[in-house]
């Protein structure tokens, strides 16, 4: 694949930091990141695959992320980078959008691929909630485009690699942002994008209480816990981190394992990187089966005890 000149990177999570370099390795023949955090962290995206680390300096306890839009912009406008990816996280999503609007560029969002096709960057991108895809080119100068996790994979750490770290000088911001509160999110942090196995719930579970059914199952395959949207953003019984598809988390396991999942196209578009697909559904015309490689017919509470015996059964053989 041809190459652009420069590719910059922006993460607030080393994990997709790590991912957005690599990603830039394959895309640019120089990648530089922007770091927001300590010196320390600013060296390791080097090893991560960076060239050069804009140093924006250590996240301080009364600024915003988006109080570095103004300093942002400033060193993009100066180098001109041909490609900027962000963490499309909630927070890159909203600083992408200003630093484009400031440079007089367009954010493509949810990238789900970029190519240089004649020295041109496209992005592909879901549409109509996942039914299809659309490739477009940003018309400004830097094409901003935000990246989920699971795009790219992160290359092995390199601490041997060398680089260059430049300090950035702070850029007062014209308005900036002021944080009032800070409240813990509930529910443990998770990578589902780099689980190997990976088990979804769905609505076929009838209730909070029974989630640990399937949890238990997962533990004995070793595989993570994921879920349809309703479940995280429905009844609420799992954490917002952990629901899969086109607004979610976007996966490439080993083993997908669907538990009582419909198979909606919104929910399959996350999934579809999977080597191997499996479902449990009572519904033998659940529209699922149709991208299964594998597909148990039953009800999930009598088939996952039946597969927790079989799986001890052959464990202790
Ligand atoms: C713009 C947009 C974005 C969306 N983004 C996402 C997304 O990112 N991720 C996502 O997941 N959804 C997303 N959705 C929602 C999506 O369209 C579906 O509504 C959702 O995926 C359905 O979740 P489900 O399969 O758990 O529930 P349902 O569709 O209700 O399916 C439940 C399934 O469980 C089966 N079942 C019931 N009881 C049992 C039992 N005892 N044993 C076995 N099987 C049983 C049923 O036969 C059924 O097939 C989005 C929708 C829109 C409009």
């Amino acid at each position: 694949m041809s190459k652009v000149t420069k590719v910059w990177v922006f993460a607030e999570k080393n994990t997709a930091l790590a991912q957005l370099c690599a990603g830039g390795r394959q895309l640019g023949e120089e990648v530089s990141a922007l770091v927001l955090g300590t010196k320390e962290e600013a060296e390791k995206a080097v090893s991560y695959g960076a060239d050069k680390v804009y140093w924006l300096g250590s996240s301080k306890q009364d600024k915003m992320l988006e109080d570095y839009t103004a300093t942002i912009c400033e060193l993009l406008k100066k180098e001109s980078p041909n490609l900027l990816m962000m963490q499309a996280s909630k927070r890159g999503k909203h600083v992408a959008g200003r630093l484009a609007a400031n440079i007089g560029t367009s954010v493509i969002v949810d990238a789900a691929g970029i190519e240089i096709a004649g020295g041109m960057i496209q992005v592909k991108h879901m549409v109509y909630g996942g039914a299809a895809f659309r490739v477009e080119r940003a018309l400004g100068k830097t094409t901003i485009t935000t990246v989920g996790p699971g795009l790219f994979n992160a290359l092995p750490e390199d601490n041997s690699r060398q680089g260059s770290v430049v300090e950035v000088d702070f850029v007062e911001p014209a308005g900036s942002v002021k944080c009032l509160e800070r409240k813990s999110k509930k529910g443990a942090e998770v990578n589902l994008s780099a689980a190997k196995r990976v088990v979804g719930i769905g609505r076929g579970i009838a209730s909070q209480e029974d989630i640990k059914i399937v949890e238990e199952f997962a533990g004995l395959i070793g595989a993570e816990v994921g879920c349809s949207r309703p479940i995280a953003e429905g009844v609420n019984w799992m954490p917002k981190e952990r629901y899969i598809g086109v607004s979610g988390a976007m996966l490439k396991p080993e083993v997908y394992i669907a538990i009582g999942i419909s198979g909606q196209v919104q929910h399959m578009v996350g999934v579809n990187q999977a080597k191997v697909i499996i479902a449990v559904n009572k519904d033998k015309g659940a529209p699922i089966f149709q991208h299964t490689d594998y597909g148990i017919i039953g009800d999930l509470y009598k088939v996952l005890p039946a597969l927790k015996e079989l799986i001890k059964t052959n464990n202790e053989n």
